[in-house]
């Protein structure tokens, strides 16, 4: 039988109609000192819509994509909030993979790929994670880093990766928090220290934020929504909010798309895809929606190409 939280997610991400029963969101604040900004989110729904796509078989594993997701927004939504942001984590073993996609309207959806025989994917030796936006002049920025030996969490790769690839000292924390293997909380959140900032200031906020690095005990609790986070983590320190965005499990795919990445293959690839005679099912990685392509339709694609 399935959860009561996993047929929410699953009404969250095939119908856009309904009323929403728990919408994510992004607050990005700053403090009033102009030292610090920082970005909380709640990323639940968004974090079952991608599970009950991709059937993670263990909660390690959950985990870890659930984190990836949150460190994603977090990350498109600090450095290029109007453009799409793809997060990669490779594991110890090169042939353990995630990835994150998330896009300027909130949407965001997510991969794992796994080889059959293997059921668990560690990170704390020679993982990798590598992030690529979207500049704002149609150029890809890259950043490679390694994850920090010895990690469990993504947050620590979050962190160095933030450091090394957008020269910006910031603080990360993400978690999700599971109950009888469900997601019953995901979220996150960002402090960056901006350029104005003093050393006193830093020092409070480093000593401060020693409470809050692992912040799945206050998923647990109910005590992390975005607003809660940005007010332990600014107390008292006077900030404004300035800007609330919506994000949401989402994907990108479409019947038009899948047609030009098949009309992308060489002739050959097609022809064998026609050669049983039947009705070609295809099912998107991502959100694993169905789409059938004709004889026809495949025809005229080799025929357009
Ligand atoms: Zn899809």
């Amino acid at each position: 039988m399935p959860s009561e939280a996993a047929a929410s997610a699953r009404v969250l991400c095939h119908d856009h109609n309904v009323v929403h029963v728990h919408a994510d969101n992004v607050l990005r604040a700053l403090t009033d000192d102009g030292a610090f900004r920082v970005l909380a989110c709640d990323t639940t729904a968004t974090v079952r819509g991608a599970i009950e796509a991709q059937k993670p078989e263990t909660p390690e594993l959950t985990r870890i994509f659930a984190d990836l997701l949150t460190g994603a927004i977090l990350v498109r939504e600090s450095m290029s909030p109007d453009h799409r942001l793809q997060a990669i984590l490779q594991g110890d073993n090169p042939r353990t993979r995630m990835i994150a996609d998330t896009h300027p309207d909130g949407s965001t959806r997510g991969l794992i790929q796994m080889p059959p025989d293997v059921k668990e994917m560690t990170i704390g030796e020679k993982g990798i994670l590598q992030i690529a936006r979207t500049l704002h002049n149609g150029s890809l920025h890259q950043g490679v880093v390694a994850v920090p030996a010895g990690s469990t969490s993504v947050s620590p790769a979050l962190m160095a990766y933030m450091q090394d690839s957008e020269q910006t000292v910031t603080m990360i924390a993400v978690g999700c928090h599971l109950s009888n293997g469900e997601v019953a909380a995901a979220g996150g959140y960002m402090v960056q220290l901006l350029p104005e900032l003093a050393e006193g200031p830093l020092m409070v906020m480093t000593e401060r934020l020693k409470d809050f690095q692992d912040i799945v005990p206050l998923l647990a609790q109910g005590r992390a929504t975005p607003g809660e986070l940005l007010a332990e983590t600014l107390f008292g320190m006077p900030y404004t909010t300035v800007s609330d965005s919506e994000v949401h499990f989402g994907c990108r795919c479409s019947s038009e798309r899948l047609a030009q990445s098949l009309a992308s293959l060489p002739r050959a690839d097609i022809e064998s895809l026609m050669e049983d005679g039947k009705t070609l099912d295809i099912e998107c990685d991502y959100c694993r929606k169905r789409y059938e392509f004709s004889l026809q339709e495949l025809r005229s694609l080799i025929d357009a190409n």
